[in-house]
């Protein structure tokens, strides 16, 4: 799965590092993404709580 991220619209909310610290990520001063770190459905709905629309699962 393709999960894109707008750093512009993103307002640091931390819904998503919090929610699933395994795929969503600060390494290095950098917003990594690891879809490998939990299943699907934990995934989308994680990028359902993101409050800015910042996150967006595609395909
Ligand atoms: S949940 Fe959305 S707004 Fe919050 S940090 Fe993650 S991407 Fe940014």
């Amino acid at each position: 799965m393709d999960i894109k991220w707008d750093d512009k619209v993103c307002i640091h909310a931390g819904e998503c590092v919090k929610g699933l610290p395994q795929v969503f990520k600060i390494e290095n001063d950098q917003f990594v993404i690891d879809p490998s770190g939990a299943s699907e459905a934990e995934i989308r709905e994680v990028v359902a709580r993101c409050p800015s629309g910042a996150l967006k699962v595609e395909g």
